[in-house]
């Protein structure tokens, strides 16, 4: 059988062996975390020391962190005009999010729709903070919704700055850091974040688990998604997921622990695969590229490419890479995020996303630049032919 690379980090990554290791441990564990005997408390203590890694990894108090099923989740249940802060008990009538958001922000939570409102973002990727200002003080006290990383480019947002006109305008920001947390710092104090998104599979952990943390108790949810027997301090009803909630914890400190050697090696091979990439393809577009991006993300075009078409290309060299462009119901739409960074149409169908992670070699950069060689010089022979 063909040797597989992966390249689609992005979308999940592969579970790291301590978290594999919590998940199977924790299936020994019977009890149930709300019951008051030793097999319930067993089951708590593992939800609490997840809470503590979790919270360790954003520099939050385990006591504002509040685990969902999701990062899907958490976005929604983060974006609710019912959202207190202790001196603010009124209701926010206005949701504010750059215009690149994951579907999951883009949905708006419990906001009507016209209550929202996009804010542009630049030809780099980054959230406009002219606009951002305008519209603040447009609106009265308003949530904000901003990315601290671009799941299709990489690109990170200016998400401090941001803050501090949020925080002038009597708003309170929210922070997906899906993308972001495990690969770059990520502090929610410094980045002036009162809420703050994460996923567990995208750093090593199980899917179909994630957290919301707020900055500190301060901030409270008049209504929370679920409600029912009280779990999660009334934020989030339903018996805990323990092993998935476990394994996420383990994960998340594996994360912290790595962070910094990780991040260095994704760099390394990201520069080579892009240089490799360039110098096969000069006229390829990276998108994003002058701005400050994740160290694993690489969102690429050539004129005539069509995304879908690669992505199959891809796969059948052994590569699993990802289209930028969003496939629902069969049709491949264009990228949101090249339309709003306003690419020119013919690249926002083009749009590959190769995203590394801690795991990746050299010798898998070495395969996807074999492939991509074959791939473009089939592609530039097919412009001849058309062209003739
Ligand atoms: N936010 C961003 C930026 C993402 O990339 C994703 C998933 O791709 C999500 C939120 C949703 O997370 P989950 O898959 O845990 O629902």
């Amino acid at each position: 059988m063909l040797e597989r690379s992966y390249f689609d980090w992005n979308a999940t990554a592969p579970l790291r062996d301590e978290a594999r290791q919590a998940l199977q441990d924790a299936c020994e564990v019977a009890g149930n975390p709300s019951s008051v005997h030793a097999e319930g408390r067993a089951a708590r203590r593992l939800i609490e020391r997840a809470r503590d890694d979790v919270a360790a990894l954003v520099g939050a108090r385990p006591a504002d962190v509040f685990f969902t099923s999701s990062g899907t989740e958490a976005n929604m249940l983060a974006l609710t005009p019912a959202i207190e802060t202790a001196a603010e008990k009124r209701p926010r009538d206005k949701l504010l999010m750059s215009a690149i958001e994951h579907s999951s922000v883009r949905a708006g939570g419990r906001f009507v729709r016209t209550a929202i409102e996009d804010i542009p973002v630049s030809a780099d990727g980054r959230v406009d903070l002219k606009a951002l200002t305008d519209a603040v003080a447009r609106a009265s006290r308003p949530l904000v919704s901003l990315m601290l990383a671009n799941n299709e480019t990489g690109v990170l947002q200016p998400v401090a700055e941001a803050a501090a006109i949020v925080h002038a305008g009597g708003g309170l920001l929210h922070v997906d850091a899906v993308q972001a947390v495990g690969r770059v710092p990520c502090d929610i104090g410094a980045l002036g974040a009162d809420l703050l998104t994460l996923s567990a599979h995208k750093l090593g952990g199980p899917k179909g688990v994630g957290a919301l943390v707020r900055l500190s108790e301060d901030i409270h949810f008049a209504d929370p998604l679920i409600r029912g027997g009280g779990q999660e301090r009334g934020m989030r009803a339903g018996t805990e997921n323990v092993a998935g909630i476990a394994a996420f914890g383990a994960a998340a400190a594996a994360a912290h622990r790595q962070l910094t050697a990780e991040a260095a090696g994704m760099l390394a091979l990201r520069t080579r695969l892009e240089a490799g990439l360039r110098a096969i393809s000069p006229h390829a577009v990276i998108f994003g590229a002058a701005a400050e991006r994740l160290p694993n993300t690489t969102l690429f075009a050539v004129e005539g490419m069509k995304a879908e078409t690669a992505v199959i290309a891809f796969d059948l060299e052994g590569i699993a890479v990802s289209s930028g462009a969003a496939c629902s119901s069969g049709k491949v739409q264009p990228s949101h995020v090249l339309a709003a960074m306003r690419v020119s149409p013919v690249l926002t169908r083009g749009g590959v996303r190769v995203s590394l992670g801690w795991t990746t070699t050299e010798a898998d950069v070495e395969c996807f630049l074999g492939a991509w060689r074959k791939l473009s010089s089939a592609l530039s022979k097919d412009q001849r032919g058309i062209a003739a």
